[in-house]
């Protein structure tokens, strides 16, 4: 067994059981890719069991802090298991759910996505790599299903060292799949579409929309980065009498419109608009359109607090944008998913966005993801995805 020594005062993180080891932290040791190594502190007294990442900041990721536990497939099986189990703890009202969400879950640089009875799995560090094949039979024995796709073409797994891979991890089957969702469906495509293939982590916001949508009966609704439909879809669902949906990719567009169809609704009262939202938004403004609700859902503008500034402004312009296109006691749905961007933070640049815009509004309510992502309290890197209701002033 490799150790891996820390430097004088840098054991801290890992006694506050934080699972995660920079490289700046570490005075000495270096293992293989994904090899357990025992994490000891500038004296030698164990600190956690951990995988190496020598090609990563992240050098070593936490298994365990326990000196006496095994880190073997049987070790990990349980992992899983318990991951699994966690979701009955949760209101998922889908039977699309993640069942593994990486540190929040023990299990850093895994992701496990359920589709219906379809399996998609990432692998994005060093150490799930290494255990990849016990993880896939572990997931088909807790879940009882036999189909587990691989979507390991993430761009992080570049900063492990480890090269991009997507198929058939265990049996084979359709790539073009249906949830349900809450009153709705969804079709998604776990090869070609984002992430795993779909946003599951706004299952409970796009609930809220259709909601509040049905409560103020909402004729015109503009959803921003609108992906395959989701907002779009739920606020037909809450009977909005017409939804302007926006996106800059043509393939997800596409599927957003089948996805109105798939649920019964007619294309009339949508229309779709293939553009970036911020030049989009501009022409509303020109032409003096409004709209009664905003949905603003971004791509991840700052991956890590380093993009914080830059993705602050992109934020603050498309919000104050927004504000301007609501109707007075419109409500806009407005979020960062990004992980550089806390939440306080976001408030500050909404608030701004505000200022600039020259409107006050209401915060009704502060979102986040969906339980099945979660946060925990010993790792406050697991929140991401936050959002707010903010209803314009009369
Ligand atoms: N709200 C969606 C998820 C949005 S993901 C849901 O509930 O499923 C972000 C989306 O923004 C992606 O579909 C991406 O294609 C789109 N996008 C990224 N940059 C864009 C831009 N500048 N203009 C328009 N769409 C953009």
């Amino acid at each position: 067994m490799k150790n891996i020594r820390l430097k004088e005062g840098k054991e801290r993180s890992l006694q506050r059981r934080h699972p995660w080891v920079f490289e700046s932290a570490i005075a000495k040791g270096a293992a293989d890719p994904g090899e357990t190594v025992r994490v000891e502190s500038h004296d030698g007294q164990f600190l956690a069991w951990a995988a190496f990442s020598p090609a990563s900041r992240i050098k070593a990721r936490v298994w365990s802090f326990d000196e006496g536990q095994r880190i073997d497939a049987a070790f990990i099986g349980q992992l899983i298991e318990k991951s699994i189990a966690a979701r009955q703890l949760f209101d998922i009202q889908s039977d699309g759910m993640r069942l593994v969400h990486g540190e929040s879950d023990g299990l850093p640089g895994l992701i496990v996505d359920r589709y219906a009875d379809t399996l998609v799995a990432q692998f994005t560090s060093c150490g799930t790599e290494r255990f990849k094949q016990d993880i896939a039979d572990a997931l088909l024995r807790a879940t009882g299903l036999t189909r587990l796709y691989e979507r390991s073409d993430a761009s992080v797994r570049a900063l492990e060292g480890l090269p991009e891979v997507k198929g058939w991890l265990r049996g084979e089957g359709p790539v073009e799949l249906q949830i349900r969702e809450h009153d709705w469906q969804m079709s998604l495509h776990i090869a070609e579409g984002h992430k795993t293939g779909f946003y599951l982590d706004q299952r409970d916001s796009r609930q809220r929309f259709a909601a509040h949508t049905r409560h103020r009966r909402y004729q015109k609704v503009l959803n921003c980065f609108c992906y395959t439909g989701g907002f779009t879809v739920a606020a037909l669902a809450g009977g909005a009498g017409h939804v302007t949906s926006i996106d800059s990719s043509a393939p997800a567009l596409e599927r957003a419109q089948a996805n109105v169809v798939l649920n019964g609704f007619d294309l009339s009262r949508t229309t779709f608009i293939d553009a970036d939202v911020n030049a989009s938004l501009r022409a509303f403004i020109d032409r003096g359109e409004m709209f009664d609700a905003i949905v603003l859902d971004p791509p991840k503008f700052a991956p890590t607090a380093a993009h914080a500034d830059r993705a602050a402004r992109a934020y603050k312009d498309i919000n104050r944008l927004a504000f301007k296109l609501l109707v007075p006691g419109g409500e806009l749905f407005t979020y960062s998913c990004s992980g550089g961007i806390s939440a306080d933070l976001f408030h500050k640049i909404v608030a701004s966005a505000g200022m600039d815009a020259g409107v006050d509004g209401f915060i009704s309510e502060r979102l986040q993801g969906a339980p099945d992502h979660p946060m925990t309290v010993l790792f406050p890197e697991g929140e991401y995805l936050k959002g707010l209701v903010v209803v314009k002033k009369l």
